[in-house]
């Protein structure tokens, strides 16, 4: 549905929340997908499923449409279709968006949808809160990031040999 007629209107969508309200649509898709709350940050979740955000996807499958369309010879009497050139977009780089602590690896993305949620919940530190000293809400681990169990820095890869032995 978001393709009827993209080459027409994706080259005029330029306001940034016009562009983020369509990225959202996907996103929150993906997110309930994962199993991943609404926090979690968009540009990690295309890096590890290898997608784009929706507005670079309509934009791209809108530039291919547009070379397919052939018009009779002299029938535009000159006159350019004012989509016909628009340009193209950078790549989508969704690492450079990321946070750091991110591990750059490659996932498998199961069909088992607990196997799924487990592993995603997992590599977005969705449960960090849970041991972190910092109460107040957080997405991103900072250097005030203390385990509650062991007062070491509660990084995105610790795994608190306290609390397994409990
Ligand atoms: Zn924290
Ligand atoms: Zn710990």
């Amino acid at each position: 549905m978001f393709m009827y007629c993209a080459p027409i209107w994706s080259v005029k969508l330029e306001a940034k929340n016009s562009i983020e309200m369509l990225n959202a649509v996907f996103n929150s898709y993906m997110k309930r997908y994962l199993g991943l709350p609404k926090y979690a940050h968009g540009a990690a979740i295309h890096y590890y499923c290898r997608t784009w955000p929706l507005y670079y996807a309509v934009r791209y499958l809108a530039s291919e449409a547009v070379t397919k369309l052939s018009f009779p010879p002299n029938s535009l009497n000159g006159h350019q279709l004012s989509f016909a050139n628009a340009t193209p977009l950078p790549p989508y780089q969704p690492e450079i968006e990321m946070d750091q602590d991110f591990p750059r690896k490659s996932v498998y993305i199961s069909r088992n949808r607990r196997f799924r949620m487990r592993c995603f919940r997992e590599l977005f530190n969705i449960d960090h809160f849970k041991s972190c000293q910092v109460v107040k809400f957080h997405t991103r681990v900072t250097y005030d990031c203390k385990c509650i169990y062991c007062g070491q820095h509660a990084t995105r890869s610790h795994t608190c040999t306290l609390t397994t032995m409990q």
